[in-house]
C-alpha cells in the first residue's frame, strides 16, 4: 500500500486516486509505442485537459485541477500563513502520472516548467498574456505547449555562466544565444527564456522573458534523440536578433533577484521532479511483485526462494523511503518552510531508487527484459535522467553539503 500521507484530505486523496486511474486506463496503453516512436501523446494531452491537466495548472494554482482556489495563504495581513495543498498535490499527482510513463508525465507537464517562473515572477499582464498564448490550437491542429530554455550547449548546472545575451533597445531588449535540451522546444507555442542583460553584472543580469511562437528570430531548432522519456520532445532553441517587448521581461521593475528567482524555482519543481522517479520505481516493483506471484522455480513458489523475496523486499524499502523523503519536502513547502535541502534530498533519493529498482528488476528478470519494448527495458532507460536534469545528481550533493557546511564544496 502507498503510504498516505491524504488520509486528511479528501480533496489531495480523491485527485491522486483520479490521476491513478487516468495513469493505468489511458497512458499504460500507449506507452510503448510513443516511447518506440519518439511521439509526444498529442490527443491524450488533449484529454488530459479536461480531466484538468492543463497548460496553464501552474499559472491558475490549484483551481486548475480541482475547481477550487488553493486553501492556503501567505499571511501578508499579519496573521499566521495557512499551510497550502499545491506541492504536496504536485508530488502525488506526478508519482502516478510517471507509474503510468515517465515521458507521457512529462509530455503532459512539460509546460509546468515555463508557467512556474510566470506564476512565481509575472505581472498579472503576463499571466494573462501566456494564458493568451497557450488557448486553443497551434497550426497542426495539437493543443498549444510551452517551453522554458534556460540551459545551452555549454551551460546547463552552472547557470550563472549563461551566455545567451538580451540587449535593451528602447522599448525592446534583443536577445541572442542558443539553448539546447529543451523540453518541448520544437512545438512550443510560447517560450520563457533567459537571458543575461547586463553580462558586467554577472548572476544579477539574469532575467526571463516571455516570447511567443512566431516573433522574428525565435528559430525552433533540431530534436534530439534521448535514451529515455522519448514521449517527451526535447529540442534546440535558437535566438537570432529577436526583439521581446519590455513588458515581457519577468520581475521587470521589482526588486528581482534575478538569477536567485531561477534558483527558487528549480527548488519548487525538485519533490515533483523526485515523485516521478519513485513512479518509475513503482511500476517496475510492482510488475515485478504480479511476476513473482505467478512463478514458480524448481517446483517451489518464486515468492518463498529467499534471494528473490529479499530483492523485493530490499526495493520496497527504497521506494517507501523515497516517496516518504518526497512528500515531506512537498509538505515542507505547503507549509511555507524553506525546504531547498529536502527538495535535492528528495530529488536525488529519488532518482538513485529510480535506478537501483529499474536495474535490479533487469537483473531479476535476467534476458527477457533486455528486449527492447519490454517494461523494465523502458522503465530502466526512464529512470537514467532523473539523474540529469532538473539539476544532476552531483549538483544535489553540493546543494545539500553547502546546507550542511554553509560553503560550496570545491
Ligand atoms: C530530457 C531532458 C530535458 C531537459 N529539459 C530542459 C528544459 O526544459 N529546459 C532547460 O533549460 N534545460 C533542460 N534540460 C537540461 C538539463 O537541465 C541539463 O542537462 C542539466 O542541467 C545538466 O547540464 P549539462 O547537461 O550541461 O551537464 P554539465 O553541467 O555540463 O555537467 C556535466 C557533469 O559534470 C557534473 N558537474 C557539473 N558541475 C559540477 C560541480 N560544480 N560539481 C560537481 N560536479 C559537477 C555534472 O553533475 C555532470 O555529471 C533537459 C535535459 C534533459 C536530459
Amino acid at each position: 500500500m502507498k503510504m498516505d500521507i491524504f488520509h486528511d484530505n479528501p480533496m489531495l486523496a480523491g485527485v491522486r486516486q483520479m490521476l491513478g486511474a487516468f495513469a493505468t486506463q489511458q497512458i499504460r496503453p500507449i506507452a510503448a509505442t510513443h516511447d518506440r516512436e519518439e511521439s509526444m501523446p498529442w490527443d491524450l494531452m488533449r484529454k488530459a485537459q479536461g480531466f484538468g491537466m492543463t497548460q496553464t495548472a501552474v499559472v491558475d494554482g490549484r483551481k486548475a485541477l480541482t475547481g477550487k482556489d488553493d486553501d492556503g495563504d501567505d499571511g501578508k495581513d499579519g496573521s499566521a500563513k495557512k499551510p497550502k495543498s499545491q506541492a504536496r498535490l504536485g508530488v502525488a499527482g506526478s508519482e502516478e502520472l510517471a507509474y503510468g510513463c515517465a515521458g507521457i508525465c512529462l509530455a503532459i507537464g512539460g509546460s509546468g516548467l515555463a508557467a512556474s517562473p510566470v506564476a512565481r515572477m509575472g505581472t498579472e499582464e503576463q499571466k494573462q498574456e501566456f494564458r493568451r498564448l497557450l488557448k486553443g490550437d497551434d497550426e497542426k491542429g495539437h493543443i498549444r505547449v510551452a517551453a522554458m530554455a534556460l540551459s545551452e550547449p555549454s551551460t546547463g548546472s552552472d547557470i550563472s555562466g549563461l551566455s545567451t545575451t538580451a540587449r535593451p533597445d528602447g522599448d525592446h531588449y534583443v536577445i541572442n544565444g542558443h539553448k539546447q535540451w529543451i523540453t518541448n522546444g520544437q512545438s512550443a507555442s510560447v517560450y520563457v527564456v533567459w537571458a543575461n542583460t547586463d553580462p558586467s553584472a554577472g548572476r544579477a543580469g539574469v532575467r526571463g522573458f516571455i516570447v511567443a511562437r512566431g516573433t522574428p528570430g525565435l528559430v525552433p531548432g533540431r530534436k534530439e534523440t534521448k535514451l529515455g522519456i522519448r514521449a517527451s520532445e526535447t529540442a534546440q532553441v535558437h535566438f537570432e536578433d529577436c526583439r521581446v517587448h519590455k513588458d515581457m521581461m519577468l520581475g521587470a521593475g521589482q526588486s528581482s533577484e534575478g538569477l536567485g528567482d531561477t534558483k527558487k524555482m528549480l527548488d519548487s519543481t525538485r519533490p515533483m521532479v523526485g515523485a516521478q522517479a519513485v513512479g518509475i520505481a513503482r511500476a517496475a516493483f510492482e510488475y515485478l511483485v504480479e511476476r513473482v506471484q505467478g512463478g514458480t522455480m524448481q517446483g517451489t513458489p518464486l515468492a518463498q526462494h529467499q534471494r528473490v523475496a529479499f530483492e523485493l523486499a530490499e526495493m520496497e524499502m527504497e521506494i517507501q523511503a523515497a516517496r516518504a523523503l518526497v512528500h515531506k519536502a512537498a509538505w515542507m513547502a505547503d507549509h511555507h518552510m524553506d525546504n531547498v535541502r529536502m527538495a535535492s534530498i528528495a530529488k536525488a533519493y529519488g532518482a538513485k531508487v529510480a535506478q537501483d529498482v529499474t536495474s535490479r528488476a533487469l537483473t531479476l528478470l535476467g534476458e527477457e527484459a533486455l528486449e527492447p519494448g519490454h517494461p523494465v527495458e523502458k522503465w530502466y532507460r526512464d529512470a537514467k535522467i532523473y539523474d540529469i536534469f532538473e539539476g544532476t545528481a552531483q549538483i544535489q550533493r553540493r546543494i545539500i553539503a553547502r546546507s550542511i557546511f554553509g560553503v560550496n564544496p570545491t
